[in-house]
């Protein structure tokens, strides 16, 4: 649609127009949803680069164009779900082959790498990624890949991605590749690739749909190797996306620039609301000063996006009081939407991990902070303290 090649242009502007031109027969301004599964071949191997929807579609390689030129970068492959991404990022190790892993990691993510990829050989050891010498310590001459979630979940803490992407380098034998786990900030807020990882994730159902409407996932690397034996893997095992999901994800992303604009500035309010308030021990974003990474925040990300969690000083009768009072922030897991969501981890997403490297203290509380007028959120929040 423009003369200004793709690298020129604007985060924002990629965001509506990368990877989409108007529909060719009939000029429509939005890439129609190809719901097909199959492709007419002129004579056999004669098409127009599309034979069968596991392999490729047109409505999924437009997200896939566009998620990538989000992260700067050439590749991008969409998955069903942010698990059926991450999957098949582990799916590129060989049995022995180690990973050193956030240790305040999405549970998600602990399950399927402690009670599926361990059972086919791969090591794991979990880290808290705030801590390069930690980081440093855990890489071993049989570690292969880096795993960083940053912010983490729920504590948001978080990794310096330069640092560790250097360290990797640095590492003597073959260098472990970095991953990162890029759900929690979005493209618009943190370019893990521009600061050296090899591999971005993110679970689409998240800031990137934008909606709580669909489920999905992306990988996105600047490598072209790689991104060839993702492309094998995603064919292969088949874990794609439909078109109307595609189509969902592209849309939301026309208005993630926006969002995450808003997102960060009811996030910073929420934030500052909840540290100063006497039912909080500590409060968990880095926005506020008081976060103990917080320059790391002004260095590696633009703006602090709509994930806060709180500690309550009356544990976790406190915690599950608060959390079904709240009326606005509707009581629910998942994060991301435009709408907020407040939860209680102890009892609900990490319920079953209090014996593992994941276990939350009890009184801990999270929210994601939507785009809705920030007083109504606040007087929400005011309101259900005040019952306790
Ligand atoms: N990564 C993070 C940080 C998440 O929060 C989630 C889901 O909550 C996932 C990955 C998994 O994504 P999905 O639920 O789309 O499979």
């Amino acid at each position: 649609m423009s003369d200004t090649p793709l690298s020129a242009q604007h985060f924002e502007t990629l965001a509506i127009h990368a990877g989409q031109e108007p529909d060719p027969t009939t000029g429509a301004i939005m890439t129609p949803i190809y719901q097909t599964s199959t492709y007419v071949q002129a004579a056999p191997a004669e098409h127009k680069g599309y034979e069968y929807s596991r392999t490729d579609n047109p409505t999924r390689r437009a997200l896939e164009d566009c998620i990538a030129a989000l992260e700067a970068a050439p590749y991008g492959l969409a998955f069903a779900s942010g698990m059926a991404a991450i999957d098949t990022i582990f799916k590129l190790f060989d049995p022995g082959d180690h990973i050193v892993a956030t240790s305040d990691i999405y549970g998600g993510t602990f399950r399927l790498a402690d009670k599926v990829w361990s059972r086919y050989g791969l090591k794991f050891s979990w880290v808290d990624v705030s801590d390069i010498d930690a980081v440093q310590a855990a890489i071993r001459p049989e570690t292969r890949l880096i795993w960083l979630e940053t912010p983490t979940n729920p504590r948001m803490a978080l990794a310096d991605i330069a640092a560790i992407a250097t360290l990797a380098k640095a590492s003597p034998g073959q260098q472990p590749l970095v991953a990162i786990d890029n759900t929690f900030a979005s493209p618009a807020l943190q370019q893990p690739l521009t600061l050296g990882a090899d591999l971005v994730i993110h679970s689409t159902t998240k800031y990137l749909g934008g909606h709580s409407d669909i489920v999905g996932g992306a990988v996105v690397t600047n490598n072209e190797e790689l991104f060839q034996r993702l492309k094998f893997l995603q064919n292969a095992a088949g874990a794609v996306p439909g078109p109307q999901d595609c189509f969902l994800v592209l849309r939301g992303i026309k208005t993630l620039a926006l969002r995450m604009e808003r997102h960060s500035t009811n996030g910073m309010a929420v934030a500052q609301f909840m540290s100063d308030h006497p039912a909080f021990t500590v409060v968990n974003y880095p926005g506020l000063r008081s976060h103990p990474q917080h320059e790391l925040a002004r260095r590696q990300m633009h703006g602090s996006g709509g994930m806060v969690s709180a500690i309550m000083r009356g544990g976790a009768e406190a915690g599950k009081a608060f959390v079904s009072r709240t009326r606005l922030f509707a009581l629910a897991e998942s994060l991301g939407g435009v709408e907020s969501l407040i939860e209680h981890p102890y009892s609900m997403t990490h319920a079953s991990l209090s014996s593992s490297p994941l276990a939350v203290d009890p009184g801990l509380v999270r929210l994601s902070v939507g785009i809705e007028h920030i007083d109504d959120l606040l007087n929400d929040l005011r309101q259900a303290l005040m019952k306790l």
